[in-house]
């Protein structure tokens, strides 16, 4: 194993490796660091192609060691969405289609490695709140792993999460607040004794798991960063373990210094990150009244803000809000245009990235990489089937 020790992402205070974490002293998000001069003599182009494909060949850069908590989680493949650029005027769009991995969301990525590590080192029960999709594939990664779970939702999340949460024999409450106050609970919980914590960037590992998205991505581009990324925002994790991958692989010698601009997407019924970005600060105020289709990126308050934030202006990127329309068109579009049926979040990020083009932040003939975090069959779509009486059918007018 190379993990050395953990970092506090904003004081850079160190603690030790090879245990069980939640945030640093100072209440901000620890970072895992690694012997990256020693992963380099194993970790290879070469020898990452050899190795038998899934987030797990990228062992050297990874905090486990031994059997991972595993589900088959597959090489999320880049699809050209050849129409959907055309409308645009656009020469190429590529979107990841994250909806391939178990419990049909990206979420699987990062608890696989969260439930890998709590249960090496003992964990016997976790406690999360969740829009949804983590609660899912917790629940799923805990029964492989024999731990119980207890997850708590906002009362807007979608019913098929609910279920599906259920059905791996997780205890699902539904509660009457937003996302951030269903973790305060599960906080106090944490607190006493009763669970461990694993609320978005609370626990460090969730985030390693997550990071192998900028990984298998720069493997999959030849080792050539796209352009841009568009990315759906809610507590981030994605964007910052992208963010890390990046300068790992760049450190480890199988990528170059060039970067992606990192765009944040919202929606404009939650949309902290693009105000605070706009405002020019460093961290995040709550959003109030949170309100969207996208329930993935519907958190008001984010523990990793500043981390989002510099990563976006780092990369010369933005954050973008984009509106309920926009979202619900972008995926009608892409679906008839292209066959691919994006999440509401993923239509966010479409959306986004065609208000990025009018805007004249992205170029018609950069390479741009658009996030689809979740299968859209999770979600509810608009019934337009019509009625039919077979008696009196007449299929020419079909
Ligand atoms: C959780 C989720 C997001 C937001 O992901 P973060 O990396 O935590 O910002 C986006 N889309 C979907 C479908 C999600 O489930």
């Amino acid at each position: 194993m190379n993990a050395t020790h953990l970092e506090c992402s904003l004081t850079g205070e160190r603690y030790e490796a090879g245990r069980v974490h939640n945030l640093s002293k100072a209440g901000k998000p620890l970072l895992v660091r690694y012997d990256i001069a020693a992963a380099r003599r194993t970790l290879t182009r070469q020898s990452v192609a050899d190795r038998v494909p899934g987030m797990w060949k990228w062992r050297e850069l990874l905090p486990h060691d031994g059997e991972p908590v595993s589900l088959g989680e597959p090489e999320t493949p880049i699809i050209a969405l050849t129409n959907t650029a055309a409308r645009d005027g656009a020469s190429t769009l590529l979107v990841k289609d994250e909806g391939r991995l178990p419990t049909g969301s990206f979420k699987a990525r990062g608890l696989a490695m969260a439930v890998t590590m709590a249960k090496q080192f003992g964990v016997e029960r976790i406690g999360m709140p969740t829009n949804g999709n983590a609660g899912a594939a917790l629940a799923a990664y805990g029964a492989r792993a024999g731990i119980e779970t207890v997850v708590i939702c906002p009362s807007e999340t979608p019913e098929i999460n609910v279920t599906e949460t259920a059905a791996y024999g997780a205890r699902v409450y539904v509660a009457d607040g937003q996302i951030d106050e269903c973790g305060a609970l599960v906080g106090k919980g944490a607190a006493e004794g009763l669970w461990f914590d694993c609320s978005t960037l609370k626990e460090p590992y969730r985030l390693e798991g997550k990071k192998v998205m900028g990984f298998e991505l720069a493997e999959q581009l030849g080792w050539e960063v796209p352009d841009a990324i568009f990315y759906p925002t809610g507590g981030g994790t994605g964007l910052i373990g992208m963010w890390k991958a990046f300068d790992e692989l760049e450190k480890a010698g199988l990528i170059r210094s060039k970067r992606p601009r990192m765009y944040a997407i919202q929606a404009e019924g939650c949309a902290p990150m693009v105000r605070a970005f706009e405002r020019g600060d460093e961290f995040a105020e709550r959003w109030e009244h949170a309100a969207t289709v996208a329930t993935g990126i519907r958190v008001p308050k984010a523990v990793g803000d500043f981390l989002i934030l510099r990563a976006v202006r780092e990369s010369g990127g933005a954050a973008i809000a984009v509106p309920e329309g926009a979202i619900l068109q972008a995926v009608d579009d892409a679906a008839r245009d292209d066959g691919f049926l994006f999440c509401p979040e993923g239509g966010a990020v479409l959306a986004g990235w065609r208000q990025a083009l009018q805007r004249g932040l992205v170029r018609h003939d950069e390479r741009v990489l658009l996030f689809n975090c979740a299968n859209g069959n999770k979600y509810p779509l608009v019934d337009r089937s019509r009625k039919l009486v077979l008696g009196e059918a007449d299929p020419a007018a079909l």
